[in-house]
């Protein structure tokens, strides 16, 4: 080991003499030295890295393919464009590969570009097989570890892209090919050589052409901070920024990039955002998640501080390390390398939105809130030493020049020690198997005999997607914590990906009331899911014998012969699905259960004459049904469809974006409507019910939406921008549904019609008078609850929205909606659902002031004219997250014209 050390610091003595002179021969293109100089706007915002760019006769630069240089004013690059350099840069050089990783919810394609030497890029396949082998290293001898380790190379993966406005990186990112292909010199030389570089050109490729519409439309006019146009209203299908939090891999996107990554292991993930001035690095502050690999926690600061001395070293001020991500949650996309034993690293530059050159004020306005972007970032910190100037002009090639240096920094070191890292990959998987040996919980068990076995299914299949194994019991498992019968679901830690099914499984445990974290606190997928797992402390489940499991699919049953179906309401979110299936069917509720021989038949299961159709549905949908001969005497009503609106502002779709996208998966049809639907008026005679999602952060803001400009600012469909005006169309985004908006609304209401509001939104009825006897109020300054899950006691039972919810407690998501206020003498009759607001009601993450929660409502119905409206303060349908909440929303709708019977009632409605 130390003989080879030498000759690889001799060898690396002979290159360095040798990139010496390559560098000097180099052609340099002078026109782009002399460009970069100038759209630069400081000379300390120039690296010696980025100030030139060498000439390579037969390799296309970015400006040889698109015309222009990475980092000209106003120019934002398409992502057929993109793609159009790298498959250049391919046909040039034996250097490059890319890899067609998937298509996206749009259509558009998405790739990972490879860069290596030729003979890495001739034998990939051997490489990727070197790397699966370090990720799950199980089987393999210290010696043929250390063989493989001598053989394979490191992957370091960059990213740009995944956030639309974030528009520098995707650009960055081109020119970093070329360099890393063309360009001569130690560094450049050790990547290619010792390393696999991938870059994925953009992580959203839908939203990325979106924003580059929205840009070219827009935009490219804006000379000042004060002329800024807000951004598109989508930039991908559904859910915006929270691209980045969707910890269950719902986007069809998201998807294909881990699957993308479990075939690769790449070790090392680099995802460049924007948004702080002038670099943030990330380096895995606290609170940290205690499960993840403290080589991990090494690693981090190693790399960035290695960044922030080489920059500082070229005098580039404003780089920093601290003080802004934490490494709590693991629902960031790019965590899929950190959660699978790699490491993610992060940047946030500083970018304008588009790519127009202006004065930016950088320290935060007077009064900015403690929130994490609110902070002062132009302060000297110790880990801050060079701080961002207060005032700065700014550009597009300032900030490639600055994510570039980072980025070339990164690989210096990294390629310099990319055995140690590659090492240290190796380590901690070996790690996340023995942890699994050595500390509790050993593993869990789910058990198999639950009364919704698609909600089980859910949590089995994305641990699943995840690479995590999951085995079924081929015997009775008996345990410390209890007996569970053959069948069972068993997740055992002693495997590569052990700790991360401890981390989604377990609950969490904060680890200091006083940190403040980035997103959410708690994320446990039984909670989520109202679905049991049963921790195990007993090492014994290690030795369960098991088959283990690929895609669990449940079968739906059907029980006996009849002409009349009881399906039962077990609180399977297919139920929803199933009716709207069947739309021209008869469906009815049962509003009482009742017994077919042993079966108990709970309240809300539905009775559908029998028929092929609605067997094979029923089968489909993995739902269970018992056939019955004759109609149950037990009260019913009719489960009609309502005509359903869905309202979203035009500033705030994203939370709007995940009940789209629940409500597609689960079937629900409904119109997506904004302000010029809801101010056009004649509401009750097109809908029954208009859902609110929660958007936004308070009434004022969802009735008022985007500030009015004096133009109005488009989205809609053109030949020029076909990407605009997709999920809905306005002549002008500003000004919000108004008053006019909220009085139409009103009269929908005492029309009959019925309002639900979810989380924020439902500030609005009772703030703007819809409610005029709730009040909505906000918890204090010292209150903080980012996203705990907490227990909510249901009040009134016999409601429908409480079908297949069988206890009296339920866990739910915190959705920091308002503290709701009741009259006392309507209380009994309007609340449904409340918040215990004890200190052991939270069960996982953190409240801090939970008592501020205690006994307020979580749902209320309230009666207005003839129509009512149902606000929620939790946000039934999060993030694709609470699958155990999102019951009450479809039960809302299923049962919208159902009010509760009294008991002694047996007639249909
Ligand atoms: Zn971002």
């Amino acid at each position: 080991m130390k003989k080879q050390l030498v000759i690889l610091a001799a060898a690396a003595l002979i290159l360095s003499a040798a990139a010496a002179s390559a560098l000097a021969q180099q052609a340099q293109d002078p026109d782009f030295a002399k460009s970069v100089k100038e759209w630069t706007t400081r000379p300390e915002f120039l690296s010696p890295l980025t100030d030139h760019l060498p000439k390579v006769s037969g390799i296309p630069s970015p400006k040889d393919v698109l015309g222009y240089y990475v980092g000209t004013p106003k120019k934002l690059t398409h992502t057929a464009d993109l793609y159009r350099y790298y498959r250049a840069l391919e046909s040039a050089t034996k250097r490059v590969k890319v890899i067609p990783v998937g298509r996206t919810d749009e259509g558009r394609e998405q790739v990972v570009v490879v860069i290596a030497d030729e003979e890495t890029i001739r034998n990939l396949d051997t490489y990727k097989g070197y790397l699966a082998k370090l990720a799950d290293p199980r089987g393999l001898s210290d010696d043929q570890a250390k063989q493989i380790l001598a053989q394979a190379k490191l992957v370091y993966f960059f990213s740009g892209g995944l956030h639309s406005a974030e528009t520098g990186p995707p650009e960055m990112l081109m020119e970093l090919a070329y360099r890393l292909v063309a360009e001569e010199g130690l560094v450049f030389d050790q990547v290619r050589k010792n390393m696999i570089v991938m870059i994925a050109p953009a992580f959203e490729p839908d939203g990325r052409d979106r924003y580059v519409d929205w840009y070219y439309h827009h935009k490219i006019n804006e000379e000042t901070e004060s002329d800024r146009v807000p951004g598109p209203p989508y930039w991908g299908k559904y859910i915006y920024h929270d691209n980045n939090r969707d910890i269950n891999y719902s986007q069809v996107t998201m998807r294909n990039w881990l699957k993308f990554y479990l075939d690769w292991h790449p070790p090392i993930m680099h995802d460049l955002h924007e948004s702080v001035p002038f670099l943030y690095t990330f380096s895995g502050q606290a609170p940290q998640n205690p499960t993840l690999d403290p080589i991990l926690y090494a690693e981090l600061p190693w790399l960035s501080n290695f960044e922030m001395t080489k920059m500082f070293s070229y005098g580039m001020p404003g780089v920093w390390d601290h003080g802004y991500v934490d490494m709590w949650s693991p629902g960031y996309l790019g965590f899929m390398s950190s959660n699978h034993n790699g490491m993610l690293r992060m940047y946030e530059t500083f970018g304008n939105g588009g790519a127009n050159t202006m004065k930016r004020t950088v320290a935060p306005e007077p009064g900015a809130g403690p929130g994490l972007g609110g902070e002062n970032q132009t302060t000297r910190e110790w880990y801050r030493p060079l701080p961002p100037y207060r005032e700065v002009v700014w550009s597009m090639r300032n900030n490639t020049n600055y994510m570039e240096t980072g980025v070339l920094s990164a690989l210096e070191v990294a390629s310099a020690n990319a055995k140690t890292l590659l090492q240290n990959f190796y380590e901690k998987s070996r790690n996340s198997i023995q942890s699994g040996f050595n500390d509790a919980p050993f593993g869990f068990v789910i058990p198999a005999i639950q009364a919704d076995m698609t909600r089980v299914a859910f949590i089995v299949n994305i641990l699943r997607l995840q690479g995590i194994e999951v085995g079924r019991a081929t015997s009775e498992v008996k345990l410390k914590e209890g007996s569970y019968p053959a069948g069972s679901l068993i997740v055992k830690r002693n495997q590569p990906y052990g700790r991360l099914a401890k981390i989604l499984l377990e609950k969490q445990v904060y680890p200091d009331q006083n940190l403040r974290t980035y997103d959410d606190a708690a994320w446990t997928m039984g909670l989520m899911s109202h679905a049991e797992v049963k921790e195990i402390s007993d090492k014994a489940i290690l030795d369960v014998p098991v088959e283990l499991v690929d895609t669990l699919n449940v079968r739906g049953t059907i029980q006996g012969d009849g002409s009349l179906l009881a399906v039962l309401h077990n609180g399977s979110n297919s139920l929803v699905a199933l009716r709207y299936r069947l739309k021209d069917v008869k469906f009815e509720a049962i509003e009482q259960s009742f017994k077919s021989g042993d079966t108990e038949i709970p309240a809300g299961s539905f009775l559908i004459p029998a028929s092929d159709r609605v067997r094979t549905e029923i089968q489909n949908l993995s739902l269970k049904a018992v056939a019955l001969s004759a109609p149950p005497s037990v009260p019913r009503h009719d489960l009609d469809l309502p005509r359903l609106a869905m309202f979203s502002t035009w500033g705030s779709t994203q939370d709007v974006g995940w009940v789209r996208y629940a409500f597609d998966h689960f079937e629900l049809k409904y119109d997506l409507i904004y302000k010029e639907q809801i101010r056009k008026g004649n509401l009750r005679a097109l809908y029954d019910v208009i859902l609110i999602p929660n958007q936004s952060r308070s009434a004022k803001s969802i009735v008022f939406d985007v500030e009015s400009k004096s133009t109005p600012i488009d989205y809609a469909k053109s030949n020029e921008f076909p990407t605009l005006g997709m999920y809905g169309e306005s002549s002008d985004i500003t000004g919000g549904m108004g008053l006019e908006g909220v009085v139409e609304l009103d009269k929908f209401v005492k029309a009959g019609g019925v309002l639900i509001t979810l989380g924020v939104a439902s500030f609005l009825p009772a703030d703007y008078g819809l409610t005029p006897t709730i009040d909505a109020q906000r918890t204090t300054p010292q209150f903080y609850a980012p996203g705990p899950i907490v227990e909510a006691e249901i009040t009134q039972p016999a409601n429908p929205i409480f079908y297949g919810y069988t206890s009296k407690t339920i866990p739910v998501r915190y959705a920091n909606g308002p503290l709701l206020r009741v009259p006392v003498d309507d209380r009994k009759k309007e609340i449904l659902m409340r918040f215990s607001g004890t200190d052991r009601s939270v069960l996982s993450g953190l409240m801090r002031g939970v008592a501020e929660t205690r006994d307020r409502p979580a749902i209320v119905d309230v009666p207005s004219g003839r129509g009512r409206v149902l606000m929620f303060a939790t946000n039934p349908c999060y993030r694709w997250q609470n699958l155990g909440e999102f019951n009450m929303l479809a039960n809302a709708i299923l049962n919208y014209n159902d009010t509760p019977k009294a008991s002694s009632s047996a007639t249909a409605e």
